[in-house]
């Protein structure tokens, strides 16, 4: 121990609670075991009630950690209230909340059905908002808390060959709503920061499929996608204290894709 220096902090959320939104797969189920390890008490919600309960099973057994499944369409108000108080009633506390939960199109901007644009920004901005405003809630009353939003590249550049305009424009959104309630809820010591993925092989990004090598894949410095456990590190760090001081940050993790 070197004369006036503390130790940092370490990456650990042991005797915290975190609710993962769409945690049963992909990147999502990623974030749900990394936090467990981590030594958090997970909440998995999503729309698929029996999925995210067999995730949480199987993620309990192997991390011992209390780690509970949850009927939760983010969109919904009463739905989002409902996993924080299950969060509170199973574990006692609410300390990190990781909104996941997305969905995209491919479609040319012509061809956009009006159903099609909402139900992303429903889903993609409407409930980070609301997840947010009602984890944020408790966290006021319970001394802080951390919100780690899931956006994208996407958020900062137009991806090719695939046109999704609602989704780009959505990420964007997640990305300024991220600084925004991070400037307001930094004195209610709420830090609020984003993780900006590049491609990472999930069933929302078909990474193998031939037609998007030359430009997912070939046109990126590292030339591969992600897989969902090298993005899950950035998001144990930004819901820890080991990342006290920051808040409002978008951290990309693309293998370098945004570089060109
Ligand atoms: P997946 O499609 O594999 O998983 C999405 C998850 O979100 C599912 O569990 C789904 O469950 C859930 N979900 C969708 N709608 C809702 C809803 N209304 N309420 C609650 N849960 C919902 O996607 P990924 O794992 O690839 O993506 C996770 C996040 O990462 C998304 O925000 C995505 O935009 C982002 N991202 C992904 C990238 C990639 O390359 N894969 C790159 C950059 C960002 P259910 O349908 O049962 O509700």
């Amino acid at each position: 121990m070197l004369d006036g220096l503390a130790d940092p902090p370490t990456p650990s959320l042991a005797g915290r609670t975190a609710v993962v939104t769409g945690g049963y797969r992909g990147l999502g189920l990623a974030f749900a075991r990394a936090l467990a390890q981590a030594g958090a008490d997970v909440v998995i919600g999503a729309r698929d009630e029996g999925a995210s309960r067999a995730a949480a099973r199987l993620l309990a057994e192997e991390t011992g950690r209390r780690v509970v499944g949850t009927a939760l369409d983010v969109t919904r108000r009463e739905d989002a209230e409902r996993a924080v108080a299950t969060a509170v009633e199973a574990t006692g506390r609410l300390d990190v909340l990781v909104n996941n939960a997305g969905v995209c199109y491919h479609r040319p901007a012509l061809e956009v059905p009006d159903e099609e644009f909402d139900s992303v920004f429903d889903i993609n901005v409407k409930g980070v908002w609301l997840m947010s405003q009602v984890a944020a809630r408790h966290f006021t009353t319970a001394g802080g808390g951390t919100i780690v939003n899931i956006g994208s590249i996407s958020g900062q550049i137009v991806n090719r060959p695939q046109w999704q305009p609602a989704y780009n424009a959505s990420k964007a959104a997640v990305h300024q709503l991220t600084k925004s309630l991070a400037a307001e809820w930094a004195p209610f010591g709420i830090r609020v920061n984003a993780v900006a993925p590049g491609y990472v092989r999930t069933e929302m990004a078909p990474v193998d499929e031939p037609r998007f090598r030359s430009r997912w894949i070939d046109d990126a410095p590292m030339r591969r996608a992600a897989e969902p456990e090298e993005i899950a590190p950035l998001v144990v760090f930004l819901a820890s204290d080991a990342s006290s001081f920051m808040t409002g940050s978008v951290v990309v993790a693309d293998g370098g894709y945004t570089l060109f």
